[in-house]
């Protein structure tokens, strides 16, 4: 319904398709926009295109990065002989903010899930292979969300790792079963760290 002119219903047609954003806050939201100054208005508009624009996978751990390696894979001062692997770029904050893990990531972009159709390929477990061969990795931690999806892409995982003769260890579980890593505490991600076993 274009109760208020074309651009507004088409800014709120937008905001509407946003994750989490029903029809109701899509139009707060957009009223929100509309009440603010035009510079604020337009850095928001800006940032947008600016991430979208400058953002890109990092080539050798995949997360998202706006330099190429990213600054954990450039950093010298990172253990360069494991590598943490876990589902989302937001994961990897999680366990940075931490400060317990010094070595690298792999961002997988995902669990392997059949209900909604992502298998393997779908995510960067080639790209995972590939490094673990490339490069002189000793230990490789599974540290996929403790549910169905993470623990079937660990055990895919740890599948494919063991024959190349490399340490494969899985998070433990001071992680709540079900639980989402962004969301769990740092203390209980250092002793999930920690108390990781070999797979
Ligand atoms: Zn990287």
């Amino acid at each position: 319904m274009n109760y208020y002119g074309h651009p507004i219903t088409k800014l709120i047609e937008e905001l509407a398709m946003l994750p989490g954003v029903g029809r109701k806050t899509a139009q707060r939201l957009a009223f929100h926009i509309l009440q603010m100054p035009e510079g604020q208005a337009k850095s928001l508009a800006g940032a947008i295109i600016s991430a979208k624009e400058n953002i890109r996978y990092c080539s050798k751990c995949y997360t998202l990065t706006d330099t190429d390696p990213c600054p954990i894979c450039a950093n010298e001062k990172r253990t360069k002989d494991t590598i943490m692997v876990v589902e989302d770029p937001r994961d990897m904050a999680a366990y940075e903010k931490t400060k317990h893990y010094k070595g690298l990531y792999h961002i997988l972009h995902g669990a392997i899930s059949p209900m909604i159709g992502i298998g393997p390929s779908d995510l960067k477990i080639k790209e995972l292979l590939e490094r673990v061969q490339n490069d002189p990795i000793e230990e490789v931690i599974l540290a996929t969300n403790p549910n169905i999806e993470g623990e079937a892409t660990a055990m895919y995982i740890g599948k494919l790792l063991k024959p190349l003769g490399i340490k494969v260890t899985r998070i433990a579980n001071g992680v709540p079963v079900g639980g989402d890593l962004e969301y769990v505490d740092e203390v209980t991600l250092s002793r999930a760290l920690e108390g990781r076993r070999e797979l």
